[in-house]
C-alpha cells in the first residue's frame, strides 16, 4: 500500500534503510509500519513511488550509449543530479552521475550484470591515468543519488544487478559516510537485497579510510563486504607519479592497512594493477608487485588473501599513453604467475564509448576546469 499522497514529501526511500524510513514516517507521518514498510518494499521490488516529491528527487537517467562485449551488452548511462553554485556565473551547474553496467557469464553460463557506481561528481585524486581526475572533484554524491544508480538500473532498464562495485567517479573513502549509508540500503533485504559479498568499495589507497571500513566489516552483517585497491605501480616512485595519494600514505603504510584488514571466511583483497605500457610494465616490476604482496597470504601462508586484477589501460582522452598490446599483457602475467602471485586478467568492455576502467568523466566538464591534481587527505 503506497504512502498517503498528502504525505509525501518528506521522505525519499532511497537514501533509507527499511528500519530508517518506517521510524521516519512513523514519527513524521504517523504512519503505521505495516503501510510504510510495504510502500518501502514495493519501491524496490516493483520500482513504484507513488508519492510525488519523492519520486521527483530520482535522477531520470538522462544519456544512455551502449557497446556489445562478448558477454553481452554493456550499458553506460548518466543520471542528472542537483548541481552546485559557480563562482563564474549564476545559476547552478548542471551536474551528471556516471553508472555502467557490465555483463558477466557466470560459472553456471548465467548472465548476470554488475552495477559499477560513481560516488561522488568528479574526484579529487588526480590519479594521471584516470579520465574522472581531468574533471577535479564537484561534489560528493548523497545516499539517495547513489542508490538511485541501482534503481535506474532496475527501473530503467529492468535490470537487477548481481554485485555493485564502487569503481565509477569518485574515491568512495572521500565520501565514507554517505557510502556507508548506501551500501545499508543496498544490502537491506526489504530494499535491492544485494548481498555483501557482492558489494565491493574500491580505493585509491585512502589508508585512513580502510582502516575506518576495517571498523565497519567488524559488525554484524558487513563482514564479506569487499575491498579492492588500486595499486597500478610496483614501487613508490613510479606510484607517487601516477597517483599523487601516494605521497601521503606510501606503499609501506598502504601494505600495513592491507596486512591489518579483518580476517573472515572467503573474504578476499582485490588488487588492481592497470598495465601501462613503458611505465610499469617490465619484468622488474613484477617481482616488485610479488614482494608487495607476499605478506597478503592466508593464515596457512600459502593461499592468497590478495588477487591481482591486471587491468589492460584503457587510454583516457589525450592520454599519453597507448594501450597494452595483447602479447604485453600475457607476458606480464606470466612473470607474475612464475613469481607465485594469484592473478586474474579483467577483461576490457565499453572502451570505445569511454565506459572501460578509469574512463569515466565529463569531457564538456573538465574543459573548463582546471586539472589540480591533490591529495587531500
Ligand atoms: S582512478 Fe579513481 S581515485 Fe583515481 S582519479 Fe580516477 S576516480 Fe579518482
Amino acid at each position: 500500500m503506497p504512502l498517503p499522497r498528502d504525505h509525501d514529501a518528506l521522505i525519499c526511500p532511497l537514501g533509507l534503510t527499511s528500519d530508517q524510513f518506517v521510524a521516519l514516517c512513523k514519527s513524521s507521518l504517523g504512519i503505521a509500519r505495516p503501510t510504510s514498510l510495504e510502500a518501502y518494499r514495493r519501491v524496490f521490488r516493483d520500482g513504484l513511488i507513488t508519492f510525488s516529491p519523492a519520486a521527483a528527487s530520482l535522477a531520470p537517467v538522462e544519456t544512455t550509449l551502449r557497446d556489445q562485449s562478448p558477454e553481452g551488452e554493456v550499458i553506460k548511462f548518466t543520471q542528472r543530479v542537483s548541481g552546485v553554485a559557480r563562482p563564474d556565473s549564476p545559476g547552478l551547474e548542471s551536474l551528471a552521475t556516471e553508472s555502467v553496467l557490465i555483463p558477466m557469464i557466470g560459472r553456471t553460463r548465467q548472465n548476470t550484470y554488475t552495477l559499477c557506481v560513481s560516488s561522488q561528481v568528479g574526484c579529487a585524486m588526480g590519479c594521471t591515468f584516470c579520465e574522472t581526475a581531468q574533471m577535479g572533484l564537484i561534489r560528493s554524491l548523497t545516499p539517495a543519488e547513489i542508490v538511485g544508480q541501482w534503481f535506474a538500473a532496475a527501473t530503467h532498464f529492468g535490470i537487477r544487478p548481481k554485485n555493485v562495485v564502487f569503481m565509477g567517479m569518485g574515491e568512495p573513502l572521500d565520501n565514507f559516510d554517505n557510502v556507508i549509508q548506501a551500501i545499508a540500503v543496498l544490502k537491506d533485504h526489504n530494499g535491492p537485497h544485494v548481498p555483501i559479498s557482492n558489494i565491493t568499495v574500491s580505493t585509491v589507497g585512502r589508508v585512513e579510510g580502510i582502516r575506518r571500513l576495517a571498523e565497519q566489516i567488524r559488525h554484524d552483517g558487513w563482514h564479506r563486504l569487499g575491498l579492492a585497491i588500486s595499486l597500478n605501480a610496483p614501487n613508490d616512485d613510479i606510484r607517487s607519479g601516477l597517483m599523487p595519494i601516494n605521497r601521503r600514505w606510501n606503499m609501506q603504510e598502504l601494505q600495513a592497512a592491507l596486512i591489518d584488514w579483518p580476517r573472515f571466511a572467503g573474504n578476499k583483497i582485490c588488487v588492481e594493477y592497470v598495465l601501462i605500457p613503458g611505465v610499469n610494465d617490465q619484468e622488474q616490476h613484477a617481482s616488485e608487485v610479488a614482494a608487495f604482496l607476499d605478506p597478503l597470504r592466508a593464515d596457512d601462508g600459502i593461499r592468497p588473501r590478495a588477487v591481482l586484477n591486471l587491468i589492460p589501460y584503457n587510454p583516457r582522452r589525450a592520454s599519453p599513453w597507448p594501450a597494452p598490446e595483447e602479447a604485453q599483457v600475457e607476458q606480464f602475467m606470466g612473470w607474475l604467475g612464475a613469481r607465485g602471485v594469484f592473478v586474474k586478467r579483467r577483461r576490457t568492455k565499453g572502451r570505445s564509448m569511454y565506459g572501460a576502467c578509469g574512463q569515466l568523466g565529463s569531457e564538456k566538464i573538465r574543459q573548463r576546469r582546471l586539472v589540480q591534481p591533490t591529495i587531500s587527505a
